[in-house]
């Protein structure tokens, strides 16, 4: 099922250092999630391959970091424009990789040229201070200076924004890079880095390896050595401890932004139908495998039957299917250990006294990677879905009688990234904002993520805010300035 691209050549087959397209020792193949057909091969880059990416990265961030703000903010704003007028292949080439539909796939290329316009308009209006010092005698200010290169690993549920919005602000910082896509889906990444050249952007600023079977060596490469200053992580929290570790030891400036499982809750005074609409966008969005999806659902006994009813059907109006076919809403799930996690989820909650309302088989005729899109009642706090995120497209519903039992039960998992509550109340509405322990909270809304937000978690989902005014904090570092005058 490949789609015609207007621009062929944005689907590159090659990784990118130093502006060269290349090749490596060996390649693995990349494939199509809903029917695990080939899509093609990319180089399987080794660690002495990303040692030199990160060596060309150092030599090219000599000169990049005394590009004006201006100059840096030219290229984001050219690279975003190269985006939006191919945003149909684009979005084309995300959703053949990572499966979502394509509407859901051109709204992420979108959001990666809002990205890349909000960082272009930040470089230039980043600043240091000055500062009022006690001896009269002494000035004091700070410069802040782009930390340096920049290791950028990313997972597959956003091939494009996730990078996007790493080296947007790498970029608008002065800093250079080393990009590693996930290994489910490089060809974002390799057409992004490709449009990043046409937009003017030097060679050597933007690195691309591919890897499969050397994934650890090369994120041990990316973690380890002293030439890299910073790596910015997006993925599973296992891997963000492994790799805080490794940066341990050459101290490195690190953001992460690691699993969630978001909480969402409606109160019994929320507009149900709203509710319902949130819970539809923030569970099914990319088939429940965005990090900030809801993963558990608290209903106010009061309502909890009308929710549950409106919820299953609107679940059932839902099309899964393959995600370039006109009319999917709901693709597949990226590959086997999703569906098994999925399988192995639903399996447990059931045998925990889950109800089945909508769903709970996998979609064979489909494809391998389909599973219905499912709603269980009955949830409770021995399932492993309330404990662990599903990452895929199950929702489980249980019923809560107070704001404390429904605020402790929220708490009680060890990450907090996004939550979700409905009410009217504004009251509540601030006493449970402030008490739920996650980093980003949406208060009668599903959808909360967009440029201007602090996109980042607390506990074990990370830490580090993306995008937002403080965006480009993690990419700098503020040197201080203390002048004597006497
Ligand atoms: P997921 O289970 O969603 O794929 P991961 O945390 O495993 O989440 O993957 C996120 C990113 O981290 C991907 O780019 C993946 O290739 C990369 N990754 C996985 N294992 C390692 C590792 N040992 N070292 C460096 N990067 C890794």
């Amino acid at each position: 099922k490949m789609p015609q691209l207007s621009r062929p050549d944005l689907l590159r087959d090659k990784m990118l250092i130093n502006g060269v397209w290349r090749g490596a020792a060996s390649s693995f193949e990349v494939t199509d999630p809903a029917t695990t057909a080939v899509i093609g091969t990319v180089p399987d880059a080794t660690r002495a391959d990303t040692q030199e990416a990160i060596e060309v990265a150092k030599e090219a961030f000599k000169s990049f970091r005394h590009k004006t703000a201006r100059e840096r903010s030219d290229l984001l704003r050219k690279w975003a424009s190269l985006l939006r007028d191919h945003s149909q292949d684009l979005g084309r080439i995300v959703s053949l990789e990572n499966g979502k539909p394509f509407a859901e796939a051109h709204g992420e290329v979108l959001a990666c040229a809002q990205n890349f316009e909000w960082f272009s308009e930040s470089a230039p209006h980043y600043t240091g201070d000055t500062i009022a010092s006690q001896n009269p005698n002494v000035r004091l200010h700070t410069i802040k200076q782009p930390v340096g290169v920049c290791g950028i690993i990313t997972p597959w549920n956003f091939p494009a924004s996730m990078i996007a919005r790493k080296v947007g602000a790498a970029l608008a910082a002065g800093c250079t890079t080393v990009i590693k896509p996930a290994s489910e889906t490089p060809y974002s990444a390799l057409a992004m880095a490709y449009l990043a050249a046409e937009a003017g952007v030097p060679d050597g600023v933007i690195n691309v390896v591919t890897t499969h079977s050397n994934t650890k060596d090369v994120g041990h490469e990316l973690c380890t050595s002293p030439l890299v200053s910073k790596i910015t992580f997006t993925g599973s929290t296992p891997i963000g401890k492994l790799l805080m570790n490794q940066a341990a030891s050459t101290v490195k400036k690190v953001s992460f932004e690691l699993g969630g499982n978001a909480p969402f809750i409606i109160f019994e005074d929320a507009d149900i139908d709203k509710a319902v609409q949130g819970a539809m966008a923030s569970k099914f969005r990319g088939s429940g495998q965005t990090c900030i999806c809801a993963n558990r659902f608290f209903v106010h006994e009061k309502v909890h039957d009308e929710f549950v009813t409106k919820f299953a059907a609107a679940i059932s109006n839902l099309k899964p299917g393959h995600g370039l076919d006109e009319g999917t809403t709901q693709g597949p799930v990226i590959n086997s250990k999703s569906m098994a996690k999925v399988t192995e989820h639903v399996k447990d909650a059931l045998a925990n006294g889950g109800k089945l309302v909508v769903g709970g088989e996998p979609l064979s005729e489909l494809g391998p990677n389909f599973f219905a899109p499912t709603l269980i009642t009955n949830g409770n706090q021995n399932m492993k879905v309330f404990k662990e995120e599903t990452f895929g497209p199950l929702a489980v519903v249980a019923k809560f009688s107070s704001d404390a039992e429904v605020v402790e039960h929220a708490n009680s998992v060890e990450v907090g990234l996004a939550g979700y509550f409905f009410t009217k109340d504004l009251v509540r509405a601030n006493l449970v904002a402030e008490a739920l322990e996650v980093g980003m909270i949406g208060i009668n809304t599903g959808l909360i993520t967009e440029v201007a937000l602090p996109f980042g978690g607390i506990k074990e989902s990370g830490f580090g805010r993306e995008g937002s005014r403080y965006g480009l904090d993690d990419y700098t570092v503020i040197k201080t300035v203390a002048t004597s005058l006497a």
